[in-house]
């Protein structure tokens, strides 16, 4: 694929900061950013130089959308999978492919691809009714947990069953097809950033340390605890799934590690991602103009890490204490914009650059 020399258009579907943050970085190397979404006045849309406002499934705002870019990538996976076919259909360039983001949209076919590849996931099994489930538990066993196959982020659309009396009516609760998981008993969890570009260059940011709060990320640390082993393990998977997708853009993987250092998939997210932020003051290139630079068809550039990182999620509330944050010399502070602090909703994040 040829270079998009600056002053070309990318479209981002989804309007949340991922895509405020990646049409920043697109700023920086000289493109403008159209926003396709749903939510009238998105954090994205407030930084980049057009928002088409509409349905993912209405054709013809997606046509029309399509005619004004020169390539569309995402920036979050519960975009329709039917929505980037009709883009490409439409003539635009989609960059990661769709059927990557179809995989990541479905827990059950997620954990099936990964095991076809020989990564390593939970014990799982696909759920409809309570017949499945009081099966699945027989087989799996307590504790696990019940997710629904999509929509599911965050920790949302989760049920933990502890003990299999908890196993009763769950599935009503539940109220969508699911996927039971057996629970991994992990040391600490951890993602990988890696991206390939269009002319199959692979690059990987160091594995970062993900502390989790009610199933939302809190904290990331790096370097992680984790050895050489694990690392190379990590990598190996993420080049797995780069090179079996043709994948172009920045991909992550979230892993359970075990006491023996081992890995377990907990899932993958074809886009940039949470636990990566850090990389827009720790690393020679963040993720997001990694992104960027791949489905411009650019080369990838350097991912180095340049210091010992905590990043911080401001969630809800805590995106009140911006005086004292901003205040803060350790900390560079990134807010984004969304005017309603509900519980629960990633309203920022800081970055602590620390000496290794
Ligand atoms: P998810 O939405 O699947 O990423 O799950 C959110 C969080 O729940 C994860 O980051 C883990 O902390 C926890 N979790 C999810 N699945 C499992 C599992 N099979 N075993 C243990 N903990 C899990």
């Amino acid at each position: 694929m040829s270079a998009l020399p600056p002053g070309s258009t990318i479209g981002i579907l989804g309007g949340g900061q991922l895509g405020r943050m990646l049409s920043q970085a697109a700023a920086q190397l000289g493109f403008d950013v159209c926003i396709f979404t749903d939510e009238p006045d998105s954090p994205a849309s407030r930084v980049s130089a057009k928002t088409f406002v509409g349905n993912y499934l209405d054709r013809a705002a997606l046509t029309d959308f399509a005619r004004r870019v020169q390539v569309v990538t995402t920036e979050f996976e519960n975009v329709p999978a039917e929505t980037a076919e009709a883009l490409i259909e439409a003539g635009a360039r989609v960059a990661p492919t769709p059927a990557a983001l179809a995989i990541a949209q479905d827990r059950f076919d997620e954990k099936s691809y990964f095991q076809s590849a020989g990564i390593v996931t939970p014990a799982f099994k696909a759920i409809s009714s309570q017949v499945d489930l009081d099966a699945a538990i027989a087989e799996i066993g307590a504790p696990a947990i019940l997710k629904t196959r999509r929509l599911g982020y965050d920790g949302r659309g989760q049920i933990r069953i502890k003990t299999t009396a908890d196993a009763k009516g769950a599935c009503e609760k539940l109220g969508a097809p699911g996927i039971l998981e057996g629970f991994c008993a992990f040391e600490r969890e951890v993602s990988i950033i890696a991206a390939r570009g269009s002319d199959g260059a692979v690059a990987f940011y160091d594995i970062n340390e993900n502390e989790h709060t009610g199933g939302v990320l809190s904290r990331t640390t790096l370097p992680a605890n984790v050895s050489d082993q694990t690392i190379i393990e990590a990598q190996t998977a993420a080049q797995r799934v780069l090179e079996a997708f043709d994948y172009v853009g920045v991909l992550t993987i979230e892993f359970f590690v075990m006491p023996d250092g081992s890995l377990v998939a907990n899932e993958m997210a074809p886009r940039v991602h949470n636990s990566g932020h850090w990389t827009i003051e720790g690393a020679l290139t963040s993720q997001f103009e990694q992104h960027i630079r791949a489905v411009a068809g650019w080369p990838l550039g350097p991912t180095t890490r340049i210091a010992a990182i905590e990043m911080l999620n401001l969630i809800g509330g805590d995106a009140n204490d911006w005086p004292q944050l901003a205040a803060d010399p350790t900390a560079r502070l990134h807010l984004y914009g969304k005017r309603d602090a509900r519980a629960g909703r990633k309203m920022g994040h800081v970055t602590k650059l620390k000496s290794s």
